[in-house]
Formats: structure tokens, C-alpha cells, sequence
């Protein structure tokens, strides 16, 4: 019965989520071609075979979207088309391409991990992101233990739902005017956010904002896959049947 309502302030249930998966494969033929609808099933993606199914990664985002409050429609449209995006489709949980090339980056082992990636921003190249995470956790080691964001489908989640509530970490000031407009046109100010001694911004506000440019940027740092995120964007809210929902502006 559950589904007769819109996903505002409500679990999402295996069958959505397994649809949401199934629909958005369906469109794009060398994705379905090359993963089917299997999860996380690519070789860099460290997570146990037993957590590879749509039971578990339901649980998983039921339990972030509860402790991010990524609570309406909106918020968990906005947060699965990003993660789309950067887990390539569900399939990883750790940045693209060789171990090489990542030893290459100025923030390695910092890499980004997770559904969302984001750990990786942050001042000082990647230490700051898996710091302020590990700290929240009350937990040591983040300079050791950083591969648990790919090794585990718990914290490949969680830390990407603490990152788009806690936000990426920006320069300093009370607000953050958007580079981008909105659907009416506006440019929109959030309030920041001071956290352990950085500013960063909750993306659940530019999710209520509805502007896909401003979140990319926020959570890419530039506009990369722009259309993909619109595309993805605008299919999950059809998916989920957005129009119909109880909260929509
Ligand atoms: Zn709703």
C-alpha cells in the first residue's frame, strides 16, 4: 500500500528501487549490454558478493535518506541522479581508472569513494573529506582505513548521504549566492553551514531549489556529465511519478 503515496517522508521499497535500476538501464543500451541490472559489478568495487543486491542497497539508502533527511521527493530524486552519476551507473564505489593513474592524483589514497565520491574535496588535497567523515564516526584511522567507503556498503552510502547534508567544503562567508539559475530564473542564496571549522553547504537545499547545474557543481566542482545528470534527473522524477507529489512547488 505504501506506493499508492508519493516517496515524501517514506521508505523506498526493493521493488522501486529495482524499477528505478531497470528503467534507467532499459535507455541506455551498452550500459544494460555491459552490466545488465546487476550492482556494484565492477572489478574496482571492493563490496562483498552478499551485499550486491537491491534488498540490501534499499536498506542502505532507506537508512541514509533517514539520517541525511533527504526526507521528500525532491531530495532523493536529486541525490540518486547525482550518485547515479558517479558510482558509473551503480556499478562502483570507487573513482575511475588504474591504480596508476589514481597514484597519480595529488590527493591519493584520498580518492574518491563512495556512491557520491566526495570524499575526496576538501582543502588540503583529500585528507580533509575522510577526516571530518571518520571524526563524525567517532572513529580513528582515517589515514589507514580508508578503503572501508569501497569495502563496505554501509559507509559507501553513509558517507555519500553525510556529504550531501553536511555538504561539500567551501570558502568562508554566511551564504553562498548560486552560480547557476534556477527553473524560474533566479539565482538563489543558501545559508552555509560551519562545520569543525569549515563552510560547507547542505545540498538537500539546492535539491529543494530543483537546479541540477548548481548541484552538479556543487558536488562535481564543475559541470562534467551535465547532461547526463539533467537526463538522469528528469527520468528518476518520472520514475517516482514527481508531479504527483504532495510537496511539489
Ligand atoms: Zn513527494
Amino acid at each position: 500500500m505504501e506506493n499508492s503515496s508519493c516517496t515524501c517522508n517514506r521508505n523506498l521499497s526493493v521493488d522501486e528501487v529495482k524499477n528505478m535500476v531497470r528503467e534507467l538501464r532499459d535507455k541506455d543500451a551498452y550500459v544494460k549490454k555491459k552490466y545488465g541490472y546487476n550492482l556494484f559489478s565492477k572489478s574496482n568495487c571492493k563490496i562483498p558478493e552478499n551485499d550486491k543486491t537491491y534488498e540490501r542497497f534499499t536498506e542502505e539508502l532507506n537508512a541514509c535518506f533517514r539520517r541525511y533527511e533527504i526526507n521528500t521527493c525532491i531530495r532523493k530524486i536529486y541525490f540518486l541522479a547525482q550518485c547515479y552519476v558517479e558510482s558509473m551507473y551503480f556499478t562502483t564505489t570507487q573513482e575511475a581508472g588504474s591504480e596508476t593513474y589514481l597514484r597519480s592524483k595529488p590527493y591519493y589514497p584520498f580518492i574518491g569513494r563512495g556512491i557520491l565520491q566526495l570524499t575526496h574535496s576538501g582543502d588540503k588535497p583529500g585528507e580533509a573529506g575522510y577526516k571530518q567523515y571518520f571524526k563524525y564516526l567517532g572513529k580513528e584511522g582515517y589515514k589507514t582505513d580508508y578503503e572501508i567507503l569501497n569495502k563496505s556498503l554501509h559507509y559507501a552510502v553513509d558517507v555519500s548521504g553525510y556529504f550531501w547534508y553536511r555538504g561539500k567544503l567551501l570558502t568562508d562567508g554566511d551564504t553562498l549566492k548560486s552560480k547557476y539559475p534556477n527553473p524560474k530564473g533566479t539565482y538563489t542564496i543558501f545559508p552555509k553551514k560551519k562545520v569543525d571549522g569549515y563552510t560547507s553547504i547542505d545540498l538537500n537545499l539546492v535539491a529543494d531549489d530543483d537546479n541540477v547545474r548548481e548541484a552538479t557543481f556543487l558536488v562535481n566542482g564543475g559541470q562534467n556529465a551535465i547532461d547526463e545528470r539533467i537526463n538522469f534527473t528528469k527520468e528518476i522524477k518520472n520514475i517516482f511519478n514527481y508531479e504527483k507529489c504532495k510537496n511539489k512547488k
